[in-house]
């Protein structure tokens, strides 16, 4: 079932998620609409709060940018077919250069913008069968790992912008969190006045 994505300005997107255990109610059902929501919605990853949930739950399939010509063939084998679920997620470690890539967001429809980030990180977290892994991603996989991460720390990416950026996109940002926005998916708008 595809869920309705929360849009910029809902408090949920703000909270920092709870751990959750195996006996969280519906966990399969609710992974499985979580992959098919972000599928919908084009999106390379997918975290619980964006579906209303303050849990420590995120997905990434990050196979879309391994088309990317740029990338060396072993860059592109990495990112192809990586499909993970991240429940408990905590980042260990972050290190080497910051570097910086255009980044999106499915609660902030249409607002791309650099963010600067360190290349490489250490997480330890479980996959839905909680059997537990600690793990050490570079590049695109890093960093797509990073903003899924924020999510379920109560972050986004457009926190990480200058302030001069960030005074540039009020507005826009007020828009969306108000559903004045053309967007291609199912979403929900914290700010949207109700049809009388
Ligand atoms: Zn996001």
């Amino acid at each position: 079932m595809i869920l309705p994505i929360v849009a910029y300005g809902d408090p949920v997107l703000r909270k920092v998620g709870d751990n959750i255990d195996k006996d969280y109610p519906k966990l399969e059902e609710l992974v499985a609409n979580m992959w098919e929501t972000m599928y919908n919605s084009n999106g390379v990853g997918l975290a619980a709060p964006q579906i209303g949930l303050p849990i420590r739950l995120f997905l990434v399939d990050t196979t879309p940018f391994a088309d990317d010509e740029d990338l060396t063939e072993e860059e592109q084998n990495a990112l192809k077919g990586f499909r993970k679920v991240f429940i408990n997620a905590q980042i260990e470690e972050e290190t080497g250069t910051e570097w910086a890539f255009n980044e999106g967001c499915l609660s902030i429809p249409d607002v791309r913008e650099d963010v600067s980030r360190k290349d490489t990180i250490t997480i330890s977290y479980m996959d839905e069968n909680f059997k537990a892994y600690k793990e050490t991603y570079d590049g695109l996989l890093a960093r797509v790992i990073q903003h899924e991460y924020d999510h379920i720390e109560g972050i986004l990416f457009i926190d990480k912008l200058s302030t001069l950026k960030k005074r540039l996109l009020k507005g826009r940002l007020a828009n969306i969190s108000k559903g004045k926005i053309k967007v291609e998916y199912r979403m929900r708008f914290p700010n949207m006045k109700k049809a009388r």
